[in-house]
């Protein structure tokens, strides 16, 4: 008869110590702007989350700007934008008397006129996408600029991309440096055949620190931070089960530790069963969830369940002020 092997208990209740943390966050925390981002202690307000989310949209607006520029090809230009000058250059070269004498002539006359049109409406329009960047550039700067002055805050030097332009057809041949090379016009560029622009618009480490919701893990790091505790942000810890484990924020005070789960979207069932695995593998009794959403949005029973794991949800974090979300981590028992 087959018996039924059950694992034992890890003897070993010693908590885990603080763990490994992923190249990409190495180089977020190692960020200048991002650590005064961090450090204004405005990352769970609305205000600084709207700004952060326009920088967001301003700078891939940008990115697609540049790389139009980048490519030799663009744009394609309509013919009906330039058929009235191509007609009226055809007229005058007398393209209707060509026409019946010479038709292979007439036909590369064509060629010729439309060339040259497209050619100048590729000039004006990489222009004109040049002067759109550096609009929208100037929008972040001044978005950055005012809310620091209103705030009273310094979110430090925001990133930026220098741009290497032929000064012939405009395109943007080189980024951050410059090197020698072929423009899509044929020419062989030198340093003196280009011009640079410098355009505000953010690197990679703020676009993960963006888009992934990091700024909400460091806001309530931060939070706990402010209250005393010691903190780690985005870690791995090693579980009692052999697990390798993500945290989004560990924190510690007067040997009492406690996991912070950061969620910007819906808070499941099955969220808190993780969350509350995660707990246990670690041997850690509290936990807090940092919601955007108002409770309202969260089941009942979801909401019984964390409360009887010892999981307190903290919803509307963005408009809950920084005061009060203290005085909550002030009064944890
Ligand atoms: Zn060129």
């Amino acid at each position: 008869m087959a018996k039924i092997i059950i694992n034992p208990l890890p003897n070993d209740k010693k908590l885990p110590e603080f763990g490994k943390k992923q190249k990409d966050r190495i180089d977020i925390e190692a960020d200048e702007t991002i650590k005064k981002i961090i450090s204004s202690g405005l990352l769970l307000t609305r205000d600084l989350n709207k700004l952060l989310s326009q920088i967001l949209n301003y700078s891939n607006e940008i990115e697609k700007n540049i790389s139009l520029l980048e490519d030799e090809s663009f744009p394609e230009v309509e013919f009906q934008t330039i058929e009235n000058d191509v007609f009226d250059e055809l007229l005058q070269k007398g393209f209707i008397q060509l026409r019946k004498e010479d038709p292979t002539k007439a036909r590369t006359l064509i060629n010729e006129v439309v060339r040259k049109y497209e050619s100048e409406k590729r000039i004006t329009k990489r222009e004109e996408i040049i002067l759109e960047i550096e609009n929208i550039s100037n929008t972040i700067e001044e978005g950055v600029s005012n809310f620091e002055s209103l705030q009273g805050v310094d979110l430090g030097n925001l990133p930026s991309v220098k741009l290497y332009i032929c000064k012939f057809c405009h395109q943007v041949i080189q980024k951050f440096k410059f090197a020698r090379s072929t423009c899509g016009c044929g020419r062989i560029l030198e340093f003196k055949d280009t011009y640079t622009k410098i355009i505000t618009c953010i690197n990679e480490n703020l676009k993960n620190f963006i888009r992934n919701n990091l700024w909400l893990e460091y806001g309530a790091e931060k939070l706990f931070q402010d209250c005393g505790y010691n903190t780690e942000c985005g870690i791995n810890l090693m579980g009692s089960s052999g697990i390798t484990q993500e945290i989004d924020v560990i924190v510690e005070k007067k040997g009492n530790k406690i996991i912070v789960e950061c969620k910007a979207g819906n808070i499941e069932l099955n969220n808190i069963l993780i969350f509350y695995s995660k707990m246990m593998d670690l041997g850690i009794f509290r936990g807090f969830i940092f919601t955007t959403k108002p409770l309202n949005e969260i089941e009942p029973a979801v909401q019984k369940f964390s409360t009887s794991k010892n999981i307190s949800i903290i919803p509307l974090i963005l408009e809950t002020p920084t005061v009060n979300l203290k005085e909550i981590i002030n009064n944890i028992k």
